[in-house]
């Protein structure tokens, strides 16, 4: 029986020795303590029983081969059985060298407590962090799918306001802006036009003997011809002046900039049109009254009731004319 020196047995590290069959035949009493075991149970054993089944399986097919082809084993990474059960890592040195004549392998282990618990600890952040880092990207995938639903939310919004804005504001037959949208913008532009002393005239225009188109050729044919009617008068005003339907067969066109001659040239203008248009079933024409800011009319009221008078005045002269307010001022002074 090999005995060890005091250093040995309490080297800080498991030592054992081992027949090149694996047999033990010392161990030193940090390696005893370390797995639990007495001396007299150790020797004798085969070093496998001192190793879990992974363990065994790397003794025979890695460890033992190294040991006889090269003599020595750096750095293996083992666990040792303990005797109360459970197990322990431990780092493995080994060399085979012949001691009185016989070859033996004396086998050094060095616990692997705390390294093992570091791995433990950076394998747990590791799948601590992938298990974030994949809530994040589910997250962010969450998010750009979130995002895109809001734009297509927001697209929506974005049409329908724009299309109760053209409800709002647009005539549906003709689609030029409606009267409410012609009176706010009449307020507006007297306001502007007084502000920086520009002229400004408004028209309202009657179709003659419509009741006759609707009578004769029925109620759709009317709506063509107001529809052919808006296009007209569109076509021939400035992108600048505002054409509405002021209601019925009757239309009223703001004249940005535009004093009483000028008014009237327009109104002429499109009262040709009109009258020049080939129309479908039978011709039409308008009458129109023109009024211009002034210092006796200079509100929204005063300037369309009197185009309103003007207009009247064309019908009574006749129809197919033009009057502006002017004219009518001038007629009750004379
Ligand atoms: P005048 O103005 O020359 O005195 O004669 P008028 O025949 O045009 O007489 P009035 O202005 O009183 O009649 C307008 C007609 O316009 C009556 C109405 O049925 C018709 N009308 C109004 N709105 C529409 C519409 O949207 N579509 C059609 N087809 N007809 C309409
Ligand atoms: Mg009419
Ligand atoms: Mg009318």
């Amino acid at each position: 029986m090999e005995l060890l020196d005091d250093l040995l047995n309490m080297a800080p590290c498991g030592f054992l020795s081992t027949t090149d069959s694996g047999i033990i035949l010392v161990a030193n009493i940090t390696l005893r303590e370390m797995i639990g075991y007495e001396l007299t149970s150790l020797q004798g054993r085969h070093i496998e029983t001192l190793l879990p089944m992974i363990g065994r399986l790397l003794y025979h097919t890695h460890l033992v081969p190294l040991l006889v082809m090269h003599g020595k084993v750096e750095e293996a990474v083992l666990a040792l059985q303990l005797q109360r059960g459970g197990t322990v890592p431990v780092l493995v040195n080994a060399v085979r060298r012949e001691r009185r004549e016989k070859i033996v392998h004396d086998w050094v282990f060095m616990p692997m407590h705390l390294r093992t618990q570091y791995e433990d600890q950076i394998l747990r952040a590791k799948k601590a962090a992938d298990e974030a880092t994949r809530l994040q990207i589910q997250a962010n995938a969450a998010l750009v799918e979130a995002r895109a639903a809001l734009e297509i939310k927001q697209a929506e919004l974005v049409e329908a306001n724009a299309r109760l804005e053209a409800l709002a504001t647009l005539d549906s037959l003709t689609g030029l802006k409606n009267r409410r949208v012609f009176q706010e913008q009449l307020d507006f532009q007297i306001a502007l036009a007084t502000r920086t002393a520009s002229p400004l005239s408004v028209l309202i225009l009657d179709v003659d003997h419509f009741k006759r188109i609707n009578d004769t050729f029925g109620h759709p044919t009317g709506d063509r011809y107001l529809q052919m009617l808006a296009s007209i008068l569109q076509q021939n005003s400035r992108d600048v002046d505002i054409v509405a339907r002021y209601g019925g067969e009757e239309f009223a066109i703001i004249l940005l900039n535009t004093n009483q001659i000028d008014a009237i040239g327009v109104a002429e203008k499109l009262r040709r049109a009109v009258e020049a248009e080939s129309w479908p079933n039978t011709a039409i024409t308008i009458s129109i009254g023109v009024s211009t800011l002034s210092e006796d009319v200079h509100d929204q009221l005063h300037l369309l009731s009197s185009a309103d008078r003007a207009l009247y005045l064309s019908k009574e002269r006749g129809r197919n004319r033009v009057t502006h307010a002017y004219e009518m001022e001038r007629n009750v002074l004379q």
